[in-house]
């Protein structure tokens, strides 16, 4: 057993309620992440023998990721565990009603649009694209490479002007409504006896309650390194000098009408650029976004403000040559989120610390976060629950890369 966290993670401030004095098991954040560790340790203990407490300082989630995302799901990675778990999470969603359904009411409704992601390549990304489908095909995935001319045959919207080729997800790949999943999964939790305690994590003196507990998980997404920071990452020697590296990146999204723009059948469509849109709803609207091209051109994270002048310089002009229809639309509303980035490699850092062990992360996962939230929860629960076997196997994504200084590099980020 190694060192137990300080004890100024169990410290909490809250003006509202009065923390228990001990518990089982802490999930620091309650977005989608954590909630869905929480579901996933009270769904499959048997007699409730945990008690899980989940803190969170923002009960209505309105700077958390989870609920500013874009809200889409992929099979089309490049790293074969990132396949993996959006999978999982796509199986989840289409048997939600067995998970988190509650009985004498509808089955929660999450609007999963099916509607698949189309991945656009130049001549010169083409033949790594079509490696890449082969193995997203052998792991399971419905994903096909078209030509630009089956493209356009099949989207005639699209400029195909500098396109070679495209990959398209035909099955459980698209987007769904994320503050529904998170609003129906705390319900379930809350049914599971799983308590959300309005409070927030931190280390200062005052008016703090302190709670005892066998183990906490870091579920703070962009915020994620300060709690790791408070559990003594990157403050001491050896091992525990290395801070958790995750921080807020704030990403916009904009949202447009367009009377004549791409119809139903639209998948998400990322541009040789970068750039992305996607259908909201049926009435003529879409939203897009993209990611800056440089560390210079990040946005500051001292707020949530939006730039509108990365829509019009930057965004609308790379739509525009893509869908010539998008010429002529209307910005109706935008707003900006914090991916929870993580500055090493940009993805997902998960299992114990090496040295503090009753310490679990769950962190890190950039703009992918929303898909892989349902796997990692699970993933979570079952090293909790110390499982024989693990439904994905995750290890080569603990702790211990970082400190080795080795990275696991995602060719699709979004
Ligand atoms: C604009 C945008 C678009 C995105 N699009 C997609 C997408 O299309 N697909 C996809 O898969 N992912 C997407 N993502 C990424 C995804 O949203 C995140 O990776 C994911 O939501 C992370 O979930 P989380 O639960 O870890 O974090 P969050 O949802 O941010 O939850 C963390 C919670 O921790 C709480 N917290 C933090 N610190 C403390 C503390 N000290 N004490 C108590 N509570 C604390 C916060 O209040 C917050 O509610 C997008 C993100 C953004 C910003």
């Amino acid at each position: 057993m190694g060192k137990f966290f300080k004890e100024s993670i169990s410290k909490m401030f809250s003006l509202k309620e009065e923390i228990p004095r001990s518990t089982d098991l802490v999930i620091v954040g309650g977005g989608l992440v954590g909630s869905a560790v929480a579901f996933f340790v009270a769904h499959k203990q048997t007699n409730r023998e945990r008690e899980i407490m989940v803190i969170e300082r923002d009960p209505m989630y309105t700077t958390a990721s989870s609920s500013l995302s874009a809200g889409g799901i992929r099979h089309q990675f490049s790293v074969t565990e990132n396949v993996q778990m959006s999978m999982f999470t796509t199986k989840f969603l289409r048997n939600i009603k067995f998970f988190l359904g509650l009985i004498d009411q509808p089955p929660p409704d999450v609007q999963f649009n099916h509607q698949g992601y189309l991945f656009l390549a130049t001549p010169e990304k083409a033949e790594k694209l079509e490696e890449l489908v082969k193995m997203q095909k052998y792991l399971g995935a419905e994903v096909e490479m078209f030509s630009a001319e089956m493209l356009k045959q099949r989207f005639p919207w699209l400029n195909i002007d500098g396109i070679e080729a495209g990959s398209l997800g035909l099955n459980g790949e698209g987007w769904f409504d994320p503050h529904s999943l998170l609003a129906a999964l705390k319900q379930r939790n809350i049914g599971l006896g799983v308590r959300y305690i309005d409070a927030e994590s931190r280390d200062t003196d005052g008016d703090m309650f302190e709670t005892n507990c066998h183990q906490v998980v870091n579920c703070a997404g962009p915020w994620a390194g300060q709690i790791g920071e408070l559990a003594g990452m990157g403050t001491e020697t050896g091992a525990l000098s290395i801070p958790l590296p995750v921080v807020p990146r704030k990403r916009f999204i904009y949202a447009y009408h367009c009377h004549n723009g791409p119809g139903i059948s639209t998948p998400l469509t990322v541009d040789i650029t970068g750039t992305y849109f996607r259908r909201e709803g049926l009435g003529g609207m879409y939203i897009c976004g993209a990611s800056p091209e440089s560390e210079e051109e990040e946005p500051s994270i001292e707020n949530l403000d939006v730039d509108y002048e990365f829509f019009n310089e930057k965004i609308w002009p790379r739509l525009a040559h893509r869908i010539p229809a998008f010429e002529n639309i209307k910005l109706k509303s935008a707003w900006a989120g914090y991916y929870d980035y993580n500055v090493w490699d940009q993805n997902l850092i998960i299992g114990p610390h090496p040295v503090i062990t009753n310490f679990l992360l769950a962190n890190g996962m950039s703009g992918h976060g929303l898909q892989q939230s349902i796997c990692v929860g699970n993933a979570i629960s079952e090293m909790i629950l110390n499982a024989d076997t693990y439904t994905v196997d995750l290890s080569r994504f603990n702790f211990d890369r970082i400190i080795r200084r080795e990275k696991i590099l995602e060719d699709f980020i979004v």
